[in-house]
């Protein structure tokens, strides 16, 4: 499977607030994905020596607000047996927390894997049933594509765990149509501030030094990985290190606790939409 980004345009903006038209919204990994408190660059001072930081409670893609220091780590495409286990060890090692957008056939395959990911206290949300490119597909048969996915995230879990209605489209290909018929959906899009691309042929410490410098760049944000990538299991522990190092703080990301979230599969009311 190819990775879930699609080259970029770095500086092309696109908006939190969704377009009513129904375009393909290119360039999606943008400096809106999350919004920023003003910052300045974060230094050593921010530095507690403590990566894990505080749980973020999120209704909506609004609620996404970083400060200064402030990463949510997120991992696409999984679970995958072999690599996944080795994500979650690095994560336990440093005592932190990632949201996994899983695909449904990954976790129709392997639900025990996707319970382990629950289990061990991260947040799962879903990414599509088999990665389709849903700006090129029909509404419907997007919508349904989503539905599909979540349902099948949802019973691969069982009682391990509850789905969380984070969503992200894959390769960050969406229409002003599907962002807006999620978000009255009441789930959360999750959008990209730093994308890893750890999907492309590098070593892992030419991704980690990406990763990094984008980061710093940036100040804070929402990182995408992917947990089905050799490169990406080698170089999460080091990576881990260095933004201990650096003085960041690794932000859990949580569904916030409403009535919404009583429902397991959200995205089967939009097929009506
Ligand atoms: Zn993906």
């Amino acid at each position: 499977m190819a990775g879930c980004a699609k080259p970029i345009s770095q500086n092309s903006p696109t908006h939190a607030a969704a377009q009513i038209r129904d375009e393909v919204v290119t360039g999606s990994v943008a400096r809106s994905a999350s919004a920023r408190l003003e910052q300045s660059r974060p230094s050593r001072i921010f530095g507690s020596g403590h990566l894990a930081g505080r749980t973020l409670e999120v209704a909506s893609t609004a609620d996404i607000i970083l400060r200064p220091g402030e990463v949510i780590l997120t991992f696409d495409d999984g679970p995958r047996a072999g690599k996944t286990p080795k994500i979650l060890d690095a994560l336990d090692q440093y005592g932190v927390k990632g949201t996994f957008l899983m695909l449904g056939a990954a976790a129709k395959a392997n639900p025990e894997l996707a319970q382990e990911v629950a289990r061990r206290g991260h947040t799962v949300g879903s990414h599509t049933f088999d990665h389709a490119n849903l700006a090129n597909l029909p509404r419907q048969a997007a919508l349904d594509e989503i539905a599909r996915g979540e349902a099948a995230v949802a019973e691969a879990l069982g009682g391990a765990g509850r789905l969380a209605p984070f969503f992200r489209f894959p390769y960050l290909a969406q229409t002003g149509f599907l962002r807006t018929s999620l978000l009255h959906g009441d789930m959360v899009v999750l959008d990209v501030d730093i994308d890893s691309k750890d999907y492309y042929k590098e070593s892992a410490e030419m991704v980690a030094a990406r990763t990094l410098s984008r980061l710093d760049a940036r100040g804070s944000g929402i990182i995408l990985f992917h947990d089905i990538h050799q490169r990406t299991v080698e170089l999460l522990p080091d990576l881990l290190a260095e933004l201990q190092a650096r003085g960041y703080s690794v932000v859990r990301l949580a569904p916030k606790d409403s009535g919404v979230f009583g429902r397991s599969v959200i995205t089967a009311e939009l097929s009506d939409v």
